[in-house]
């Protein structure tokens, strides 16, 4: 289990530090060594206190303390409720070829913002009397259920992993201290931008214990394309080719992605598994240069098989196959 420094302090998690250092010096008085000889649980108390005191009176050690105190306990809500206090998150959607130049997306989330009622606590009347329903620890402990064999802790439904009660828990949120907040949020993105990248924006997410917003976590998603396929900045696309333009060679168009028609030489013969570059035909590169630099377009090919086909076909085809058995 670990030690709730405040309960150990038998002060409340808001304690003021001047309140602090008071409640330390009368603990501290009564607990010490001189005054209890060869009284082992006294000592142990008074090396307690004073662990818990070196943290709690270090304004930066007690937040690191308050925040790993808090983090603790939104993972195992998550755990026992299934949901967690996880950074605000928006998912923003781009069609195929929006990346290829810079594009502004404005798009509406959910944030939590603290509730006014309780100020972001959940709680309206706090109690520094150890919680009796799970003696102070904060934590309870649950027997076992149909997805874990053993026995395991969660926090204390009584107090809320407070420690302490009995509090008056506040109605408006739920005694979460926050409530759903629907925001409206422009962002900008850089030309090139692909699929799985995120963007933070910085103040838009959930509103945290100090007032001030954290940040929110932009995620990228490209729609896919019918007929062509990304590889970072390059475009791929296949371009089907009839047996008689292999052979004979052929000029065929091309359609790039930023939408100019390009004539591609097929010279005879051509080896149809090799692959041409349409160079700086592709997407942005993401480089963060303001002149941009291009990837290329990839033509892949394939053999282009008429079905079905007409009599005329047919007969030349025929005359074709006794030419090739002649050769
Ligand atoms: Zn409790
Ligand atoms: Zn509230």
């Amino acid at each position: 289990m670990v030690n709730n420094y405040y309960q150990i302090l038998g002060v409340h998690p808001t304690v003021s530090q001047d309140a602090l250092k008071k409640a330390y010096r009368q603990l501290a008085h009564k607990y010490h060594p001189d005054a209890n000889p060869n009284d082992s649980t006294a000592e142990a108390k008074f090396k307690e206190m004073q662990g818990a005191y070196d943290t709690l009176k270090d304004p930066d050690k007690r937040a690191a303390y308050d925040a790993s105190f808090t983090s603790a306990r939104v993972d195992d809500e998550f755990f026992s409720f299934f949901k967690g206090q996880t950074p605000a998150a928006a998912i923003v959607k781009l069609s195929f070829t929006e990346p290829l130049r810079a594009c502004k997306k404005t798009f509406s989330y959910q944030r939590k913002i603290n509730c006014k009622k309780c100020s972001g606590s959940g709680v309206l009347q706090f109690s520094t009397l150890p919680c009796s329903g799970c003696q102070g620890s904060g934590r309870s402990r649950v027997s076992a259920n149909f997805i874990f064999s053993s026995a395991f802790s969660v926090v204390c439904k009584d107090c809320k992993g407070q420690g302490f009660g009995p509090s008056v828990f506040c109605e408006v949120c739920n005694s979460t201290g926050s409530l759903a907040e629907s925001q409206e949020v422009t962002v900008t993105l850089p030309a090139g931008v692909m699929s799985g990248q995120a963007f933070r924006c910085f103040g838009q997410g959930h509103q945290n214990n100090r007032g001030t917003f954290d940040d929110l976590m932009v995620h990228v998603q490209v729609e896919t394309h019918p007929h062509l396929s990304r590889q970072g900045a390059q475009v791929l696309s296949c371009v089907p080719l009839y047996y008689s333009q292999i052979v004979l060679g052929a000029a065929v168009e091309v359609e790039s992605i930023w939408g100019d028609k390009l004539s591609v030489n097929i010279p005879p013969g051509f080896d149809y598994r090799t692959s041409m570059r349409l160079m700086g035909k592709g997407f942005p590169k993401l480089t963060g240069l303001e002149n941009l630099e291009m990837g290329d377009h990839i033509l892949e090919f394939e053999i282009r098989i008429p079905s079905p086909i007409s009599e005329r076909h047919r007969d030349l085809l025929n005359q074709l196959l006794q030419e090739e058995n002649r050769v």
